[in-house]
């Protein structure tokens, strides 16, 4: 689709091999190539803008190996860089907090809570023998509640009854009633999104917080979100404070530079990466490979 940041340094620099170390100029010329790949991959400006001076930082003055063309030196170290933005992988959820543990999936709507919600506890039920409660708080979309329902059905984990007319806030807090009163090791809290963030919704997450205290406060958002991504990741976790991100439909097309611009200004890991519709359509986040496909 895109020319690889390879193939673009390598026509700019290459012509450097055996001449010593990178000067200003090269890198100068080098990180203009950055930049592109890496707007084109979808991260934010203000992210590519700090990336880039760190790798700035790193060139200038490296010396140019005899073994290796400037231009993948160069690749080496932007994907260098990029591996230690995007952070440790494998960060699991942290399940260790007195039962039951409560995980909070906050989110705009259509990126992905419920599927994931209904994800998370098929894999926690599954591979951890947890006994898992999941509860929609979504209210204002009637169908919301009845869709968690039937996936709960389909991947064999329970979810709170529907009761109508209750508020976000109430539902909370007799899922985490339900959940002691049953046995239940966790709830999974899906709350409701809008197609954009606002007052009302982040009052809303704040008050759902302070009435369930979840241990987990995980940020469901869409690889494919551009130069929102930090807006976003941002609100969230300012006025909600979150303590992971799950970056879903990173089986699509798209270069997955959300990741970085999520990463980067929360510092919160990503813990999980959405990989489809269908319930085992989650992964494990590494980082080297998301190096990779935002390099392309
Ligand atoms: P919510 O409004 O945030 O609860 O979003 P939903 O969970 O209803 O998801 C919206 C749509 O995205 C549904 O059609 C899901 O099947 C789809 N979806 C969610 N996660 C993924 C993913 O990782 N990959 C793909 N391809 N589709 C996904």
């Amino acid at each position: 689709m895109f020319e690889s940041l390879q193939e673009r340094l390598g026509s700019i620099l290459n012509g450097l091999t055996g001449r010593g170390a990178l000067s200003e100029a090269d890198v100068s010329a080098a990180l203009r190539e950055v930049r592109r790949a890496l707007l084109e991959a979808d991260v934010a400006l203000e992210v590519v803008r700090s990336f880039t001076g760190k790798v700035r930082e790193k060139a200038v003055g490296a010396a140019v190996l005899k073994s290796i063309k400037p231009g993948q030196m160069v690749v080496k170290i932007v994907h260098d860089e990029l591996v230690e933005m995007l952070g440790a992988e494998g960060v699991a959820i942290d399940l260790n907090a007195p039962a039951p543990v409560v995980i909070m999936m906050v989110g705009l709507q259509g990126s992905g809570k419920t599927t994931t919600s209904a994800k998370i506890a098929k894999r926690l039920n599954e591979r951890q023998n947890k006994k898992v409660l999941m509860a929609s708080l979504d209210t204002r979309r009637p169908a919301a509640q009845e869709q968690l329902r039937q996936l709960g059905e389909q991947v064999k984990v329970a979810t709170l009854p529907i009761v109508e007319g209750q508020t976000p806030v109430d539902i909370a807090r007799r899922a985490v009633q339900a959940a002691k009163l049953g046995g239940h090791d966790l709830v999974i809290l899906d709350t409701a999104g809008r197609t954009h963030i606002d007052e009302p919704l982040m009052v809303e997450m704040a008050d759902i917080k302070k009435v369930s205290s979840p241990h987990e406060i995980l940020l469901v958002a869409d690889s494919l979100t551009g130069q929102d991504a930090v807006n976003l990741a941002k609100s969230f976790d300012e006025r909600v404070g979150i303590t992971g991100l799950v970056l879903t439909r990173m089986d699509g097309d798209g270069r997955g530079g959300a990741a970085l611009s999520m990463r980067a200004v929360t510092g919160k890991p990503i813990k999980l990466i959405g990989t489809g519709e269908k319930m085992d359509g989650l992964e494990e986040f590494h980082p080297k490979r998301i190096a990779d496909r935002i390099l392309g």
